[in-house]
């Protein structure tokens, strides 16, 4: 008997070869292929007459074939054919590409219904490559994403072989819930968003299944992080926060005493942290690392805090050494250019427990790296490392603590999804006295006067930086022009100034040696990739260039931009961009006019879309199917009380009644550890 498990090969007039192609698809049963859902309609119910169609919009004619399809061979693997078409009010060409299967079965004389773009003039209008069908059909038709040797129509026929032959597909969400929310069932959901028969039914149909998918997320993300949660942590008695602020030559602002305060309440609790901390550049995420180390050392456990550069690894070290003096707590770098000797003697101190804070770089994951007592670990820029690597340096220790932090601003909607597994901590102030950046966007015409206002900065003993044009998904050639525009500028216009270039390609050592006489004020004028975008706290450059700005996202513009204003002087960020077209123009406005990462995340999400905003799927969240977090976020949060609320009642599933949504979810963890 067919069941929604049943593989897909065996489905009716599916076999071997097509189901490797529904497999490539991600349809590898049955009920995959259920919720395999179309990309879009083609609606043939209404037609309008040819004289009214607007120009530039889908539109459905129907109409008759009023001369003879002609074949213009145009060069090898180009023909098009072409014909005229007519209903009562006017006249419409109809042009095909290479289609010559569909340009045979056309008749002259006979009516058919042509669905696409109207283009021409009113004296000629066109249409290319329309869809056309009989004229007698008259429904909403699915149109599914179709690849080599699997057209949507065939995709089509399988899915109406399914849903005719297959039983009642198995309900996952819950009566009560679908009750309160006023969702349709499962089996009418999934045939009315393949077969609407009327728009109404479509809209009903994706909201229940929309619902679902975020349902089904957050469900199981819940249960992973209630999981973890049992397990026992170290426990911290002494809250030592106002001693650690004694130690500070500023005062704390109330969101970093905010954080810290969740994190403290976490790691008294008797239950390891698991914990992430958002805060945009600048906002101080390491005087919250630090007080915690402090905390933990104070408490009798060793801390390790792992950062994704050398640079910032020392920058982080040097802070907490800074901070620790006179306390007695002892910290010590650990990185992968230090001497083997140098490494040993720290890893023996490490294991025999006299170091209380190890700062490093991945060095601190290798296996002879051993703690004594390990009780917090903290990784610094977390989306530079994987989740693995986390896992890895927690497990030196017996369920330490663990906190990560972010400059990436993920939106609040998205964080929750993407760290479900960690609480959320948001750093949302920034250190009073903090300038504003002046942030402008010109034309390539003021290159020079550009020039010249940087050198002005220069002379007055200031720095900067300037970020090279980015060519388009190329890294290669992004560093060839990065190292041409640096030649460029140092035998030209910055002759007699200090420069410094800086790629991603260069051996780890040679950055490391650029960045550090950045940093010491030694190159004055920085000629850089992105490669800055995760750099030090120089707070004595003041000024950055953007070249090709247009070719950035939002939040990337905005990191980059972060690398300025953190000192005392006025600092100012020019972006350079020929585009001043629509989209672009409001972009980079965006930037121009907010300097809240937050903010600029959500509009670089509304611009970009989810999938866009996360990257190279570098934050492990699985591809939806049908929801947009972004777009359904009223509906992500509904369902997240909907999931809190089930767990609470059933925290292990297994009432009969879930268990098609534990299977879901099942199959959900699966993904999960994929990516
Ligand atoms: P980020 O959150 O980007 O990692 P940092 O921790 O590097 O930010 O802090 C940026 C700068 O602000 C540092 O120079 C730091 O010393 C300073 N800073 C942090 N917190 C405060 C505060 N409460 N008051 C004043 N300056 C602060
Ligand atoms: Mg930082």
């Amino acid at each position: 008997m067919l069941t929604a498990s049943t593989d897909i090969q065996y489905l009716k007039g599916v076999g071997e070869k097509r189901a490797e192609l529904l497999r490539k698809k991600g349809i590898d049963t049955v009920g995959a292929l259920l919720r395999f859902f179309p990309r879009t309609y083609l609606d043939w119910r209404n037609q309008t007459p040819i004289s009214e169609c607007p120009f530039g919009e889908n539109v459905c004619v129907k109409a008759k074939i009023i001369s003879p399809v002609k074949s213009h061979y145009i060069r090898e693997g180009m023909t098009i054919y072409k014909f005229t078409t007519a209903d009562d009010s006017g006249y419409m060409t109809v042009t095909l590409f290479n289609q010559k299967y569909l340009a045979k079965r056309l008749n002259e004389g006979c009516e058919y219904l042509f669905y696409g773009k109207l283009g021409g003039n009113f004296v000629m209008r066109e249409m290319s490559s329309p869809e056309i069908r009989e004229s007698g059909f008259l429904g909403i038709e699915p149109i599914y994403p179709a690849s080599a040797g699997l057209s949507s129509k065939a995709i089509e026929k399988f899915v109406k072989t399914a849903l005719n032959t297959l039983p009642e597909l198995d309900e996952v969400l819950p009566e009560s819930i679908r009750e309160r929310n006023g969702l349709c069932g499962i089996n009418t959901a999934v045939r009315n968003i393949h077969f609407p028969l009327e728009p109404e039914s479509f809209e009903r149909a994706k909201e229940r299944l929309v619902f679902e998918e975020l349902f089904v997320l957050q469900t199981g993300l819940s249960f992973l992080k209630k999981r973890k949660r049992g397990l026992a942590g170290c426990v911290i008695t002494k809250n030592l926060l106002p001693e650690f602020e004694k130690t500070l030559s500023f005062a704390l602002t109330n969101a970093q005493k905010r954080v810290i305060g969740e994190c403290i309440a976490d790691m008294s609790s008797g239950r390891p942290m698991n914990r992430l901390v958002e805060g945009d550049v600048g906002s101080g995420k390491t005087a919250v690392a630090a007080a915690l180390c402090y905390i933990s050392a104070g408490n009798g456990f060793q801390s390790a805090l792992m950062a994704p550069t050398e640079i910032l690894a020392e920058q982080h070290y040097k802070t907490l050494s800074e901070i620790t003096k006179d306390s007695g707590i002892k910290c010590a770098l650990l990185t992968g250019s230090q001497t083997k000797k140098q490494k040993n003697i720290i890893k023996e101190a490490l294991k025999n427990g006299e170091i209380d804070v190890v700062v490093g770089t991945h060095a601190l994951l290798t296996d002879d790296v051993e703690f004594n007592r390990l009780g917090l670990v903290i990784t610094d820029e977390q989306h530079r490392f994987g989740v693995a690597q986390r896992g890895k340096l927690s497990a030196k220790g017996e369920n330490p603590h663990t906190l990560v932090m972010s400059a990436t601003p993920i939106p609040r909607t998205l964080g929750l999804i993407i760290y479900g597994d960690l609480d959320i901590s948001i750093i949302d102030e920034y250190p009073r006295g903090r300038q504003k950046i002046d942030t402008y966007f010109v034309n390539s015409s003021y290159h020079p006067r550009i020039y010249n206002f940087i050198k002005k900065f220069l002379d007055e003993g200031r720095q900067g930086y300037i970020v090279c044009p980015l060519v388009e998904e190329n890294e290669t050639l992004d560093i060839t022009s990065a190292a041409e525009y640096y030649e460029t500028l140092k035998n030209g216009e910055f002759n007699g100034y200090s420069l410094g270039l800086l790629h991603g390609k260069m051996p780890p050592k040679e950055k490391e040696r650029v960045m550090r006489s950045f940093a010491s004020g030694e190159i004055r004028l920085l000629v850089s990739t992105t490669v800055i975008e995760v750099g030090i706290d120089v707070p004595n450059s003041v000024i950055m260039v953007i070249e090709n700005a247009e070719r950035f996202g939002l939040s990337q513009l905005h990191q980059l931009r972060g690398r300025i204003g953190r000192g005392a002087h006025k600092s100012y960020c020019i972006l350079i961009s020929d585009i001043s077209a629509g989209d672009t123009k409001k972009r980079l406005e965006v930037i121009k006019n907010c300097q809240d990462g937050f903010k600029i995340a959500e509009e670089d999400l509304k611009l970009r879309g989810p999938g866009d905003f996360l990257g190279s799927r570098q934050h492990g969240l699985p591809d939806m199917k049908i929801a947009d977090v972004f777009a359904d976020r009223k509906t992500l949060h509904l369902a997240g009380v909907e999931a809190e609320r089930l767990l609470k009642e059933d925290p292990t599933l297994s009432a009969d009644e879930n268990k098609a949504l534990r299977a879901e979810i099942t199959a959900l963890y699966k993904k999960l550890n994929q990516n």
